[in-house]
């Protein structure tokens, strides 16, 4: 007499099994892609590869079939598309409905989107539908031993980094930040299948219309998160009258200027340069952070920087511990210095 499988249990067992495939939604405005999507596919091959299963990218909107070549040259192998003049805006509704139809039809093991408004707004409610989990703003992805999504992003208040896992629903899905992951090689040779899929919803049932779109003209011009060189300044700067001097080294490397949460917070610099947990994350060439101590909040945004140059004139503070290079000492005399120096070369 074979003891009964506990139900739940049972549960859990089939739908592991029933759910194959790591997903990328391909977000796009007005037919061009965001950046984040493609960093997620690099980060999808090694999920999918870890997994055995397929890559595969998700594109929605109107007249966008020349991002399924896109999809196939940065790694997806299959690329599920719908194309409708009601997909032409990102609505939450039909992209919801569509998204879901599409999931349910073919059971993806793993949803990856931007944190991005698009990303965000609509894994939500993909994941509501879904009866699923969703873990927001992942830094790090991996796959454990059970097919498990380990999904690690700051948590309480960024004092602890938490790995999050879903372990008893499919699919696993996660929001990643632009930049956090890196960009794949673009193959131009690569091919793929392409699955088209109809369109489930009409225009009469979505309770939105986009009239018109207005380009963001408010703030600065400048995009700290695609920056190369980026040189930033805390609240060891003092005031904000000391941060041309940052602009001036900025400048000579063809980088641009961003700063801590406190330096933002004080007024000394605009939101949109605040590196960090709750301003953008970057990934430069070259991070220099000059008077910055290096709270964890500060560290999730710019510590996958390919090289940091910290300078600070507390020998324990810790930016130290994620810096390449470290010079302790006086920001007032080594940045004007540094400049100096470069102009000469
Ligand atoms: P401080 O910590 O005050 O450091 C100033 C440093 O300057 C010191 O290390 C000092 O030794 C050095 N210094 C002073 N004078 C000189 C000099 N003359 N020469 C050289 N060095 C000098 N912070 C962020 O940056 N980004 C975020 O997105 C962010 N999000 C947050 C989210 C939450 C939920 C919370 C709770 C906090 C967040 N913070 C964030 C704040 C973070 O915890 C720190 O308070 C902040 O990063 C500190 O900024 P700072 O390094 O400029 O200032």
């Amino acid at each position: 007499h074979e003891p009964e499988e506990d139900p739940e249990e049972a549960r859990i067992k089939k739908l592991l099994a029933e759910y194959r495939g790591v997903w990328v939604f391909v977000e796009q405005t007005e037919g061009e892609a965001a950046k984040v999507s493609w960093e997620l596919l690099g980060k999808g091959k090694e999920l999918a590869d870890a997994l055995k299963t397929e890559l595969c990218a998700v594109v929605l909107g109107h007249e966008v079939e020349h991002l399924c070549k896109q999809a196939f040259g940065y790694g997806a192998e299959k690329v599920y598309l719908l194309d409708a003049p009601v997909l032409r805006h990102y609505r939450t509704k039909s992209y919801e409905r569509c998204f879901c139809a599409l999931a349910e039809k073919y059971r993806p093991e793993v949803i990856l989107m931007g944190a991005t408004g698009q990303g965000r707004d609509l894994a939500g409610v993909v994941a509501t539908r879904l009866k699923t989990g969703l873990t927001a703003d992942c830094t790090g992805l991996g796959i454990d031993d059970k097919r498990n999504l380990m999904q690690t992003r700051p948590a309480f208040g960024g004092n602890i980094m938490a790995t999050i896992m879903c372990d008893k629903y499919r699919p696993q899905m996660s929001t990643v930040r632009p930049h956090v992951m890196a960009m794949p090689e673009f193959d131009p040779m690569a091919n793929g299948e392409i699955v088209r899929e109809a369109v489930n919803v009409a225009e009469n049932e979505i309770p939105v219309k986009v009239l018109e779109i207005l380009k963001d003209g408010s703030g600065s011009k400048v995009d700290i998160s695609g920056a190369e060189f980026i040189v930033s300044g805390g609240r060891g700067l003092m005031g904000p009258e000391n941060f041309p001097m940052l602009q001036e080294l900025a400048d000579v490397l063809g980088g641009v200027v961003g700063a801590s949460r406190s330096a933002v917070d004080a007024g000394w610099m605009p939101p949109d340069r605040q590196v960090g947990q709750t301003g953008k994350t970057v990934r430069p060439k070259i991070y220099i952070a000059c008077g910055i101590s290096g709270a964890i909040q500060h560290l999730v945004g710019m510590q996958d920087s390919d090289v940091i140059i910290a300078i600070n004139r507390d020998p324990e503070a810790p930016i130290f511990e994620v810096a390449t290079y470290g010079i302790v000492g006086d920001l007032f005399k080594i940045v004007p210095a540094f400049t100096r120096k470069l102009k000469e070369m």
